[in-house]
């Protein structure tokens, strides 16, 4: 009889351990750990295991100072280690203090509450029980300062923010916000309690949790946050100026750079001033400037499937692109000119020519370099491409959620969710990161048919943005963060059981603002 599939992937935000790996991670370990024991034949953890990866995303920035783990004890691999353990029931929860001795089994958690909100605030607690002598090397102190230890910081210059979280006792979320911030530089976070006078009086502080933020400059302010709640408070942090991501070396993050050859003037470009709460028709036309002449040329012939797969692009561009007339019309004549061609092969060097010189003769033409503007960088080899790419299919959804007769007679209007489909076999096709392509398609047979494709398509980027924050590809001047922050959209946000839940109703309709036309900017366009 062969085990069950495993509950959890290389691709879930925690650590999954097996017999070779238990003991060597938990013990002498720099962070405290949370093991969670399993079988994947039983019901309950089958059940639980998507809560197990809520909790594992909710507190992923966390893992320097406490890692989430499995083990799964139904693989013939773990039967010896499940049992030194002392594994008897499923699922069973031990966790494990920092720098503890490899004799150390753990310590069982025995309470009846797994919801994530409790179990988040057992890690708190798990931290706060270390004492000075084996305190996780990465752990901030997590205990309340004093107005005597915050208020001679007020007026002093420092190199970093300083946010002082003011909450009641029985409150965690100032812990949370810490945690929350671990792995970024530039601002320190520290709590105080609400029983705190002198230090309530001096801020003029009068409800909680309140949040005051001593600027490097020396002032010093309350800040002003739209709900009260711990994902309001660490994203506003994340996107002080100046403060940023630590990146950790991750082979598995993908960025154009990789792409090789660019053939922007690295290093040259100006910087261009932007706007984030805009989508730039530039980086739109640069999207399809790259994908043209520098993701086509990879192809020296385009035949059978590919050429499919390009005409049915060229075809979705050209009946939903929504701004600028020179690109429409360049994608309306390509379009007719590959409908028209009884070849079942097209060298790629006459898509070049058409799109260069026949186009130019007529005044169509799409921009000659790349201008990236929301897709800017702060180093090249960072964002561009893929970004613009991510832009333009968005904007492609909402645009035939507008128009949908815009696809008649197409060929294209029968499929269901016909933009996520041919952005899908354009990924798997032409787009030069494989391991994006895979990825996707995985997303993608999971089931595309009956889907809001606005909705899909904003939840795919932000599971890959998950994936790759603090990687190699993430820009510091960009962190991925789950997308629109809570100052782009506060109502996209709610909270509920205390986990962090997105209001798709109202992330619906902001997309539908974000990417409409009337968002749509001209500034550096042709
Ligand atoms: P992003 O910031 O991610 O996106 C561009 C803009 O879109 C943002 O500035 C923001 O305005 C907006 N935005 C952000 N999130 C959302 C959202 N959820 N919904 C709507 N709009 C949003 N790289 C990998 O390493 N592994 C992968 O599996 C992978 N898969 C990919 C799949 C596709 C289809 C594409 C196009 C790229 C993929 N990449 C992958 C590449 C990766 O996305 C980029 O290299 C880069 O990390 C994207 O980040 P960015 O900062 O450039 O753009």
């Amino acid at each position: 009889l062969g085990a069950a599939a495993p509950l959890y992937t290389e691709d879930d935000p925690l650590v999954i351990l097996s017999s070779s790996t238990v003991t060597s991670s938990v013990s002498n370990s720099s962070s405290a750990w949370l093991v969670q024991f399993y079988s994947s034949w039983c019901g309950h953890c089958i059940q639980y295991s998507t809560t197990w990866k809520t909790l594992a995303q909710d507190v992923k920035d966390w893992q320097q100072a406490i890692s989430v783990a499995v083990v799964d004890c139904a693989q013939e691999e773990n039967f010896d280690v499940c049992k030194e353990y002392n594994v008897k029931f499923y699922p069973t929860f031990k966790y494990f203090r920092a720098h503890s001795p490899p004799t150390d089994r753990g310590t069982t958690y025995t309470g009846a509450d797994r919801r994530v909100q409790s179990v988040r605030q057992l890690m708190v607690n798990i931290l706060q029980n270390h004492t000075r002598l084996d305190w996780p090397d990465h752990c901030p102190p997590l205990d309340p300062h004093s107005s005597e230890e915050l208020l001679p910081l007020l007026g002093q210059r420092s190199n970093h923010f300083t946010a002082v979280i003011i909450e009641e006792p029985d409150s965690y979320v100032g812990r949370e916000v810490i945690l929350d911030l671990l792995q970024y530089s530039g601002v320190q976070v520290k709590r105080a309690l609400s029983s705190d006078r002198p230090l309530l009086d001096a801020l003029k502080i009068t409800t909680f949790p309140s949040i005051y933020l001593l600027h490097p400059n020396g002032t010093h302010t309350h800040l002003h946050v739209q709900k009260q709640l711990r994902f309001f408070f660490s994203s506003m942090l994340r996107t002080l100026p100046g403060v940023q991501r630590r990146l950790t070396s991750d082979s598995d993050s993908y960025s154009v750079g990789q792409m090789g050859a660019l053939p922007q003037k690295q290093g040259a470009e100006p910087w261009r001033d932007f706007n984030r709460s805009k989508v730039y028709m530039a980086d739109l036309e640069s999207a399809l400037h790259y994908l043209l002449r520098v993701e086509l040329a990879t192809h020296n012939t385009l035949e059978g499937e590919e050429l499919k797969v390009f005409k049915d692009f060229v075809t979705l561009v050209a009946k939903l692109y929504p701004g600028g007339v020179s690109v429409v019309k360049l994608m309306e004549t390509l379009s007719d000119w590959l409908l028209s061609l009884p070849l079942q092969r097209i060298p790629y060097q006459a898509v070049l020519d058409l799109v260069d010189n026949k186009m130019r003769i007529s005044g169509v033409f799409l921009g000659a370099e790349l201008r990236w503007v929301g897709c800017q960088s702060s180093r090249p080899g960072l964002r561009g491409y893929p970004c613009a790419l991510w832009t333009l299919f968005h904007v492609l959804t909402v645009q035939h959620d507008a128009t949908p007769a815009a696809l008649e007679n197409t060929g294209l209007e029968a499929e269901a969710a016909p933009v996520l489909q041919v952005m899908r076999r354009y990924i798997r096709t032409f787009f030069g990161c494989e391991q994006c392509g895979r990825h996707f398609e995985q997303a993608a047979a999971a089931g595309m048919d009956r889907v809001q494709q606005m909705l899909w398509l904003w939840n795919q980027h932000n599971m890959v943005n998950y994936r790759l924050a603090g990687s190699l590809s993430d820009d510091p001047l960009f962190p991925k963060a789950p997308w629109p922050s809570p100052s782009l959209c506060a109502s996209c946000h709610e909270e509920k059981n205390g986990v962090h839940v997105w209001n798709q109703d109202n992330v619906l309709s902001f997309l539908r603002h974000h990417y409409g036309v009337s968002n749509l900017s001209p500034k550096y366009s042709l």
